[in-house]
């Protein structure tokens, strides 16, 4: 089984969000081999949800906030996406770090908000390009994972995505060795915090080309695309992609 999951961001407007839903929802695909997951904006996620509502695509939320009510303008919380009908939520996406300022404190307050309220997180960590530089990579996706996942419980569900923020949106994906060699590290940390089996999805430019080199990587477990996945010809591609693999 191999995960797609679609981060439309702020990419789509309601009813373009609608029109890629719907054609989504009229495409066939093998089930048992890829699990495909869409985050629409916050705007399109009851319509998307009602429309995959008892079918194998799992919507969820881009971003959460972790009070479940109150005085928070803007935000809706973990609960809210709960009641909605969300399985996901992509918290720590390194949009959300950089241009939104969330410290490894906010991502830690949404990842607990979301296994609170049956939500699967999917935590997003990823180095810089001054880290990278810096031969800081690994020291810096072991922070990001301990300040999240310390005191976490061992049986907790939840995902990792390992996303390089030099990768992202830049058409400048990582390496496929070089990927699946860092999540091979990532999931040998993971050993320290969980006694299940976490998936781990790469996300950073990948698109319908260039999937094929990150598909044989046993530690890759899938992919968490951006700007590819906000077409429908793209998805297409990359869906009949994985289904070949
Ligand atoms: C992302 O934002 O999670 C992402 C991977 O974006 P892109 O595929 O556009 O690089």
């Amino acid at each position: 089984m191999k995960y797609l999951f679609a981060n439309w961001k702020m990419y789509l407007n309601f009813s373009e969000s609608m029109i890629l839903a719907n054609q989504l929802a009229t495409m066939s695909y093998d089930t048992e081999k890829i699990q495909l997951g869409l985050f629409p904006s916050t705007l399109a996620f009851t319509e998307v949800e009602k429309l995959f509502r008892g079918s194998p695509v799992c919507v969820g939320a881009q971003n959460v906030g972790w009070t479940p009510k109150g005085a928070y303008t803007g935000a809706v919380s973990a609960q809210m996406f709960k009641e909605a009908g969300a399985t996901y939520a992509l918290v720590g996406h390194s949009e959300r770090r950089y241009i939104f300022g969330e410290t490894n404190d906010d991502v830690k307050k949404k990842f607990d908000a979301c296994l609170d309220v049956g939500i699967i997180p999917i935590l997003c960590i990823g180095e810089t390009k001054e880290d990278l530089e810096a031969g800081k990579r690994e020291y810096r996706l072991k922070k990001q994972l301990m300040t999240v996942l310390e005191g976490v419980s061992k049986d907790a569900q939840f995902f990792v995505a390992y996303e390089p923020v030099w990768a992202i949106g830049t058409g400048e994906a990582c390496d496929h060795l070089q990927a699946a060699e860092i999540h091979d590290v990532i999931k040998d940390e993971l050993n320290t915090y969980t006694s299940q089996s976490i998936p781990v999805l790469y996300g950073g430019s990948v698109n319908d080309e260039n999937v094929v080199f990150y598909l044989p990587h046993q530690s890759i477990d899938g992919f968490l695309v951006g700007s590819a996945s906000a077409e429908r010809d793209h998805v297409h591609s990359l869906l009949a992609a994985v289904l070949a693999a």
